[in-house]
């Protein structure tokens, strides 16, 4: 069984689905559940973290540094700073009176299995911010608006560097770092019946990508287009390199 407090971290439907894994072996178990933890660390803002309920963290910071936090383990207070989110995955499975075992895992893809935790964590209702969280996240730099000439400035100082272009695009453009949307993938009609391998639901409805239940939080990030035997998907870019990736296995090598 998985710690309850990953109903907050991955949703409802998300925690069902990852609860039924976990069911079919212990070492799938063993898998998923530090797992599950590293994705909602890294889908936390930076700042106060709130802990759920039933985690046994007593407080969670995260900083450019790491992790900061404190628990309690058999009685005995325990805290831990600037710390990896696997060490963090750690400290919380052994506060939770589970063993930190090595994981052998042949039957399923685990790279796969990774990438629909990350797509809930990502999906799942954040818990409230509270006052002392930092709601800020990175935004690209916005290039400055050109100024006007100060009206002062004797005519004789307009030089060429004074008249700047209007710019056009709001998003800097940084060179060598390509654009982040993703080619469009074609499949075949009966390859769009294959039902995902971690959830067991189909991801397509009438030849439109619905999504099942690890990949709905992306489904109205991409486009259908049908022709005779094949529907092509075109992505927006909230589909990242992995995310297609995983799609594409499941739908290519599906069950
Ligand atoms: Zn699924």
């Amino acid at each position: 069984m998985l710690p309850k407090f990953f109903n907050s971290v991955l949703g409802s439907s998300g925690f069902a689905v990852m609860q039924n894994l976990a069911k079919a072996s212990v070492e799938l178990e063993s898998y998923l559940s530090p797992r599950i933890i590293v994705g909602w660390l890294r889908h936390s803002l930076y700042g106060r973290i709130v802990v759920p309920t039933e985690c046994p963290l007593t407080k969670l910071n995260k900083s450019g540094y790491g992790y900061s936090g404190a628990t309690n383990i058999d009685g005995v207070d325990y805290s831990f700073s600037n710390s990896s989110e696997e060490h963090v995955a750690a400290v919380i499975t052994i506060a939770l009176g589970k063993s930190v075992e090595p994981v052998d895992v042949k039957d399923i893809d685990l790279a796969r299995l990774a990438k629909t935790i990350d797509l809930l964590c990502k999906a799942a209702p954040k818990a409230p911010a509270n006052q002392y969280q930092h709601t800020v996240t990175a935004q690209p730099l916005q290039p400055e608006e050109p100024k006007q000439p100060d009206l002062n400035q004797p005519a004789t100082n307009k030089t060429k560097n004074n008249i700047t272009k209007p710019i056009k695009s709001k998003i800097p453009k940084i060179p060598g770092v390509r654009p982040l949307v993703q080619k469009p993938i074609k499949i075949t009609k009966s390859e769009s019946l294959k039902k995902c391998d971690v959830c067991g639901q189909q991801m397509f409805l009438d030849n439109v990508f619905v999504g099942c239940i690890c990949f709905s939080p992306l489904a109205k990030n991409c486009k259908c287009t049908v022709d005779k035997d094949n529907i092509t998907i075109t992505f927006d870019e909230e589909w990242d390199d992995d995310s297609v990736l995983a799609l594409v296995g499941v739908l290519k090598d599906g069950r």
